[in-house]
């Protein structure tokens, strides 16, 4: 099957970019968001992020301007999916969200298209039952594009065959990205899982007094050469997502360790949000961790 089609169904941070990326590859995409506003302001906050950035994006800023031009936004999913080959869902980690939504795909899209969810952590086969076509669905899990991560998971559900998971792939190289492919349904996919250890782990560690979250991200950049640490990421992801991510591990193995520390939840009660509320364990626009003195003795 040939991709040329593409709609991206919620264009909150992923969402804008994944259509970004797709249309500078030459697709033909469409969008949809429940807040006409959404693309304009996300694209607002990557202009401000990718600025802040020590890592180079997939297209520069230049390119995703006009990247994003040709994307049409629609004013209805109905319109938004009318003529795609491929339906990414990118709209919150809601499992009962997600569920409706890829309901209202598969009455709405063509019967041949495929329908993907960029799930941080929802394997596709808890939500392929909500269509009449779990053979075309399945997970394609992008990262922050804008910070130049162009891997991507792609999972398949209980019946999708491997010929859909190949166009997955294929899909996902013809838009400049790596696909990494996960064999075996495992929550958390390929690298999301590595890196969900990681994010826990320093919850655990700060929610518990042990460490103070800075030296936790000193410790990681020093380590790894990297520009920012878990919670510099964290806070760039947004801690109401990470949350949501941390929630759907904790439902899964019911394990008191991989519940999301109180201390998180009330930083999110307080609209500590991270860069996209100016604040979160740091201080947006200039965090500290910024400064060249944070890696000083
Ligand atoms: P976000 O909150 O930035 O965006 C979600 C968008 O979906 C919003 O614009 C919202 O208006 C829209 N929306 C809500 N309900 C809708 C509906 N019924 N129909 C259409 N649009 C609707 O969220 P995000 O961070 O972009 O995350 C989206 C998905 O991508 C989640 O599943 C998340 O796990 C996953 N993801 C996020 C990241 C990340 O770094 N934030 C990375 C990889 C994957």
């Amino acid at each position: 099957m040939k991709i040329q089609n593409v709609a991206v169904v919620g264009t909150g941070i992923l969402g804008t970019q994944i259509a970004i990326q797709a249309a500078c590859h030459q697709y033909k995409v469409t969008t949809y968001d429940i807040d006409d506003m959404a693309f304009e302001k996300v694209l607002d906050r990557l202009k401000v992020r990718m600025k802040n950035s020590s890592r180079k994006p997939t297209i520069p800023w230049g390119q995703m301007v006009k990247g994003a031009r040709v994307v049409k936004k629609c004013k209805t999913l109905r319109e938004a999916v009318a003529e795609a080959d491929l339906v990414i869902e990118a709209v919150p980690e809601d499992l009962s969200l997600k569920r409706r939504v890829f309901k209202q795909l598969d009455l709405l899209s063509s019967r041949k298209a495929l329908l993907a969810t960029n799930s941080s952590s929802i394997p596709i086969s808890r939500i392929e039952k909500a269509t009449t076509r779990p053979e075309k669905c399945l997970n394609i899990h992008f990262y922050a594009l804008d910070q130049g991560r162009n891997i991507v998971d792609v999972m398949g559900g209980t019946r999708t065959p491997v010929g859909v998971i190949k166009t997955g792939k294929d899909w996902v190289q013809s838009i400049g990205c790596i696909p990494l492919t996960v064999k075996k349904e495992i929550l958390g996919f390929c690298f999301n899982r590595v890196w969900r250890a990681i994010k826990r782990e320093a919850l655990h560690m700060w929610a518990g007094g042990y460490v103070d979250f800075k030296d936790i991200d000193r410790g990681w950049m020093n380590w790894t050469g990297m520009s920012q640490g878990p919670f510099g990421l964290m806070d760039g992801v947004g801690l109401d997502v990470v949350h949501d991510i941390e929630m759907v591990y904790y439902r899964e193995s019911k394990d008191p360790k991989d519940r999301p520390p109180k201390a998180l939840k009330a930083m999110i009660s307080k609209g500590n949000l991270g860069v996209k509320s100016g604040k979160g364990f740091y201080t947006y626009p200039n965090p500290e961790f910024r400064s060249p003195d944070f890696l000083k003795l």
